[in-house]
């Protein structure tokens, strides 16, 4: 549907769980966070009833997030039952790809559609420091295994921090030379753990540019702006949250695990949907997605919560 502003809203990210089996820097403090219990978090069921009422109001894409989504109990039926809910044609689901080579499988068959895996380094020192574990290794098989698996498009992101991974990004590129996949590099946003970091760790999407001037444009694809090596098989995109506002065109609401609908990434307001059934639930919905702000004021304020909570 319309938001007041005629942008059309019809893009859900949907986090199912606060926990994670990492703990990037930007992302979670070093001693995890106080979990949810699992009382406190929408059940199968009101998942269930949430994405049916967003349906209602106009959603058709879905992506399932976290935290870390294949760590939450009953991320099959989850997916099973967004993908089965009528008007949503497309369901995706980002991971850190750890946990994938126990779930691709049944996650193709549970009907997601498209698989994004969080890679920041693919050397074992900087994935170590950024995820504070040793876990590279099994996020290359578990990338694999989804490269392998019959998904409609895999992605790798990449969020770039200065001094820490942006010697890797000609690596992060090479990575369309040998595989079709789109490695999307996402400018790091100052949210949560790193809302106070300094600013010569925000790089700019712009330095990607410079370092590999041989990258043609290749349309957009939703805030991603496309690009292509002379020789790549895959894609390469530049998500650019800070350097280019892209509040203009954006068409998505987020939903965190605790139901607490935001109709901005950066919104203080959330809005309850836990106890809401049928129409109320839906009528609720509709008035967020109309009431979406016009742009994100995260230069000026940042939402109370890390990244883990919010899904990304
Ligand atoms: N655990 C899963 C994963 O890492 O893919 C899903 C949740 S994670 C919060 C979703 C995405 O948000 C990841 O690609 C992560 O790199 C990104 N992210 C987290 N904090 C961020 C920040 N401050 N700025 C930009 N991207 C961020
Ligand atoms: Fe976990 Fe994803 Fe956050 Fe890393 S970015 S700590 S993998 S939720």
């Amino acid at each position: 549907m319309l938001d007041q502003f005629k942008r059309d809203v019809h893009y859900l990210r949907l986090s199912v769980t606060d926990k994670c089996n990492l703990r990037c820097i930007y992302c979670m403090p070093e001693s995890g966070v106080a979990r949810l219990r699992h009382e406190d978090i929408l059940s199968v069921e009101e998942i269930a009833d949430v994405v049916q009422a967003c349906s209602a109001c106009g959603i058709n894409k879905v992506r399932i997030t976290g935290g870390e989504p294949l760590v939450r109990r009953g991320i099959i039926e989850i997916c099973k039952r967004v993908a089965g809910t009528k008007g949503i044609s497309e369901v995706c689901l980002t991971t850190n790809g750890i946990l994938m080579p126990k779930f691709a499988d049944e996650l193709k068959t549970a009907g997601v559609n498209r698989i994004n895996i969080s890679l920041d380094s693919l050397r074992h020192a900087t994935y170590n420091e950024i995820t504070r574990d040793n876990a590279l290794d099994e996020a290359l098989i578990g990338l694999r295994v989804a490269l392998e698996t019959d998904f409609d498009a895999i992605k790798v992101n990449a969020v770039l921090i200065g001094g820490v991974n942006d010697d890797d990004i000609l690596d992060l590129l090479d990575l369309t030379r040998k595989y079709k996949l789109d490695v999307r590099f996402i400018e790091l946003m100052p949210i949560g753990e790193c809302a106070d970091w300094a600013s010569s760790r925000f790089v700019s999407a712009q330095n990607i540019l410079k370092l590999a001037p041989d990258l043609k444009e290749a349309g957009t694809d939703g805030v991603s702006k496309q690009y292509m090596l002379p020789d790549g098989l895959g894609t390469v995109g530049l998500i650019r949250p800070i350097s280019s506002h892209f509040c203009p065109t954006c068409n998505r609401i987020r939903i965190t695990a605790e139901g607490k609908l935001k109709p901005c990434l950066h919104s203080v307001d959330e809005i309850n949907l836990r106890g809401l059934h049928g129409a109320d639930l839906e009528r609720v919905i509709r008035d967020a997605i109309y009431g979406k702000p016009k742009k994100h004021k995260f230069m000026e304020s940042s939402p109370p919560r890390n990244m883990n909570e919010i899904g990304g």
